[in-house]
Parts: structure tokens; C-alpha cells; sequence
């Protein structure tokens, strides 16, 4: 007779003393322990939703309600998290340690697939991020980056080049292309003349597609770009 198979994760000492390890657990008890310790996929979270995707983005928007804590979940691309609506979080990594961290509105950061982890909102505040997964690099014919004046670089890497707009009340961006495709997230509600632009909403940008902000509110205007490479 076969000796019985063993669990997929290995006792600890501690789980040795706590006497777990001694008699090997079942199959379809690791098999949902793996399951635990590895995460879904990002996309089958359900707290963040696919609202967007083309060749090259695929946009997902999370939301978090005070106190609600997210599946541990796998981001298997290359993503650009803007903050939304901003409140603390705690971040659990599979495997690893845990972090607390306030993030504030507007925050928007580059981060490198692969990583499995869990978010809980232990904050007072409902969280809300917009997160740009990076589905394809953009084959670049050689064009640098275009920067305009208000729009101040945050992260710039071979992947993506991450850019705040800050506009005061009656400031405006002037229409200007890019050489390459955009997202751009609208970070604060503005009372543009225009066109009304949503906390949260977005707009994919190709290359030579004019974009401009006329701040012609009299509230701050802040949206965040990601520019492909
Ligand atoms: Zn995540
Ligand atoms: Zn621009």
C-alpha cells in the first residue's frame, strides 16, 4: 500500500508542537489550503471590477468599504494603481509580512507583477483605486515622451512614464498631443465647462489624439496620466 500523500505545505515547528503534521491532511484539504495560500486571480476578486480593456490596458475598479478585507488575490501584470478615494490600508503579502499604510487621494504608483496579497480597510474611510494593468508595450517608434508644463512626472521606468496634472481654479491644460498612448484617470471631480469629468472616470488616449483640461471651475483640478512605452 502507498504511504498516504503529503500535505503540500510543509509543518512548522510550531504547527509540530501544536501536534498538526503528524497525520498528513487530506487531499482535498490541501488542495483548498493551496487554494488559500495562493489567491485568485485578480479579475475574479470580487471587490475589483473589469471596466475597461484593449490591446494594450486593462483597467479595473476596487473598491473597498470600511472594514471589508479583499480575497488574497494574484496581479499577474505590470499595474498602475491610482487612488481614488483615499483612507488606510492594510496590505498582507501570501507568505509574507503585513503593512499598514494611509494613502492619500491622488497617490499613484508602478507596480511589478507577479504578487499574491490581501487588502483589508482599516480606516474610517471607503477605498476606491482605479488600477491600469499593462496588457502590451507599445511598440514606440523611437518618439520621446511629451511632457507638458502641468503635468509633473511621478514614476518614469522602460514600461510606463506616470504623470500628475494639477490645475488650479481657472488654470487650464492647453490642448496638446502625446507621441504615445495614455490613460488618463481623473482624480478630482471638476466642474469642467466641457464636459463633466467624475472622480474615477477615464479616458484611453491614442498617440496624436489631442487632450487638454479647461479648468474653468473654481475648484482644484488633479488627474493622473500613464503614459505607454
Ligand atoms: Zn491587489
Ligand atoms: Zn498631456
Amino acid at each position: 500500500m502507498k504511504a498516504p500523500r503529503r500535505c503540500c505545505v510543509a509543518p512548522t515547528s510550531k504547527d509540530r508542537a501544536m501536534g498538526f503534521g503528524l497525520s498528513p491532511l487530506s487531499a482535498s484539504a490541501c488542495l483548498l489550503l493551496a487554494a488559500l495560500q495562493t489567491g485568485v486571480p485578480v479579475t475574479e476578486e470580487p471587490r475589483h471590477k473589469v471596466v475597461f480593456a484593449n490591446g494594450y490596458v486593462r483597467v479595473i475598479d476596487a473598491s473597498l468599504p470600511v472594514g471589508d478585507v479583499t480575497l488574497f488575490h494574484t496581479h499577474e501584470l505590470d499595474n498602475v494603481p491610482v487612488v481614488i478615494t483615499g483612507g488606510t490600508i492594510r496590505t498582507q503579502v501570501v507568505h509574507g509580512a503585513t503593512s499598514d499604510t494611509t494613502l492619500e487621494v491622488g497617490r499613484a504608483w508602478f507596480a511589478k507583477a507577479a504578487y499574491t496579497h490581501q487588502i483589508a480597510n482599516i480606516g474610517a474611510t471607503p477605498l476606491r483605486f482605479i488600477d491600469a494593468e499593462i496588457l502590451a508595450r507599445w511598440q514606440s517608434s523611437g518618439a520621446g515622451s511629451t511632457q507638458s508644463g502641468p503635468e509633473t512626472t511621478i514614476v518614469e521606468n522602460d514600461i510606463v512614464r506616470v504623470a500628475r496634472i494639477v490645475l488650479n481654479p481657472q488654470v487650464s491644460l492647453a490642448p496638446h498631443v502625446h507621441a504615445q498612448p495614455l490613460l488618463h484617470v481623473e482624480v478630482s471631480g471638476s466642474a469642467n465647462s466641457a464636459r463633466p469629468r467624475t472622480a474615477g472616470s477615464f479616458r484611453w488616449l491614442d498617440p496624436g489624439a489631442p487632450h487638454g483640461v479647461a479648468n474653468t471651475s473654481d475648484q482644484r483640478y488633479e488627474g493622473v496620466i500613464v503614459e505607454w512605452k
